[in-house]
């Protein structure tokens, strides 16, 4: 079930009695990573066994299911602490930040007036006002929506949105894309047309560019005061990912209502275990980070909205002929040319084989789709999104969406 985590700010400052709450979860889930690490145990319904009987004298005041959730927490501490040992880079998990974490059951929220009321302890509740935008009122009065968990810290809690009345569609188009660094080019096929799409984003690439060089001019003039120069540079990487993050989201928004109007499957590539290259300089530019993250906003928006998505193996896919099915054995210019005369843009032949991957591995669409490699090559191109679409193009800080997984 799809699950979208929403960012609410704090209305005024936060209570005392919610920071001393704050605290006391630290401090429960440190003892109780504490506990798992002695015992050998990580699963929450284990930990909860070991520890519940202790933990309730040594906190009589706390409210039991903050208790039980504490160890939840500690048990995805333990859990991301096991597979860093496998990977030999662990050292001994402490959680330093303030937080907490309430299942459901444990918080109410008004979604009228925007108003959490959190227990404390018996018969001690605290009250949370949230500072709710319009961006906030389409969770809040979406009634078909449920409350999934809520993380409280210092300055903002997350509510998690469930949307459980989502059904996905049956694909009648199909949308095949093929990432590269500066846009996804592809086409749009359906019942009776084909066309070569693109949604460009050259802007993600100048931004990490600029704050590369920010970051490095900043290393060369502090190189004496290490301190200023992490501090500087930390807040450049901020800087330079909440930039990067409100384009791709754009994109992804743009190719995703194009989706959704067309009834169309979305076709990407699968990018895990596409191997770096030597060449570091080379490796940095090209780094697959925001190709990954634009995927994975793709993705988790999409199964939002019930649209559906296939990843195929993109093997092969820049050097296949899609129209005789010769590989050919060197990369090209920006044209594919094929030994049968067939030629068309690099970008889009590939996203002509992620397309026909995808229909041999099971992909249906509804009706049937036409295939006619010739228009590809004469259509005039769908602009799915383009910079000039971003009128507004810096993030204003409460429109951040963050994954929440339960
Ligand atoms: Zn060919």
């Amino acid at each position: 079930m799809p699950v979208k985590g929403i960012v609410f700010h704090l209305a005024s400052e936060i209570p005392p009695d919610a920071v001393f709450l704050l605290q006391d979860f630290r401090l429960a889930v440190n003892e109780a990573v504490r506990a798992g690490l002695r015992s050998r145990v990580t699963s929450r319904y284990a930990l909860t066994r070991l520890v519940y009987k202790e933990f309730r004298r040594e906190h009589p005041m706390m409210y039991s299911q903050h208790l039980v959730s504490s160890f939840e927490v500690a048990a995805s501490v333990l859990k991301n602490h096991r597979r860093r040992m496998r990977r030999g880079t662990a050292r001994v998990p402490y959680v330093k930040r303030l937080m907490m974490k309430a299942e459901n059951q444990a918080y109410r929220l008004d979604r009228e007036n925007g108003v959490v009321d959190l227990p404390i302890r018996a018969g001690c509740h605290v009250q949370l006002k949230l500072v709710v935008s319009q961006y906030h009122r389409r969770y809040l009065d979406d009634k078909s929506l449920s409350l999934g968990s809520l993380t409280l810290l210092l300055d903002r809690l997350i509510i998690a949105f469930r949307n459980e009345t989502v059904k996905t569609y049956v694909p009648e188009t199909a949308l095949s894309l093929d990432t590269n660094e500066r846009s996804l080019d592809g086409v749009f096929v359906t019942g009776d047309s084909s066309s070569p799409v693109k949604a460009e984003f050259p802007d993600v690439a100048t931004i990490q560019q600029r704050h590369h060089d920010r970051r490095r001019r900043l290393q060369r003039k502090k190189a004496h005061d290490r301190r200023t120069s992490r501090h500087l540079c930390g807040r450049e990487g901020k800087r330079e990912h909440d930039r990067v993050q409100h384009r791709l989201h754009q994109v992804a928004d743009s190719v995703l209502s194009f989706a959704w109007t067309r009834r169309s499957a979305i076709v990407l590539e699968d990018l895990r275990g596409i191997k770096h290259k030597k060449n570091k300089e080379l490796n940095r530019r090209l780094s697959m980070w925001p190709r990954r993250k634009l995927h994975q906003i793709i993705e988790y928006k999409a199964e939002w909205r019930g649209i559906p998505v296939v990843k195929v193996d993109p093997r092969y896919s820049s050097r296949t002929c899609p129209i005789c099915g010769r590989i050919r054995d060197s990369r090209m210019g920006t044209e594919f040319k094929c030994e049968c005369g067939w030629h068309l843009d690099r970008h889009i032949n590939a996203s002509l084989n992620l397309l026909q991957t995808a229909i041999s591995k099971g992909l249906g669409v509804a009706g049937g789709l036409r295939f006619d490699p010739g228009a590809f090559q004469h259509d005039v191109m769908m602009i799915l999104y383009e910079p000039a679409m971003a009128a507004r193009s810096e993030p204003n800080g409460t429109s951040c969406i963050g994954v929440v997984t339960s």
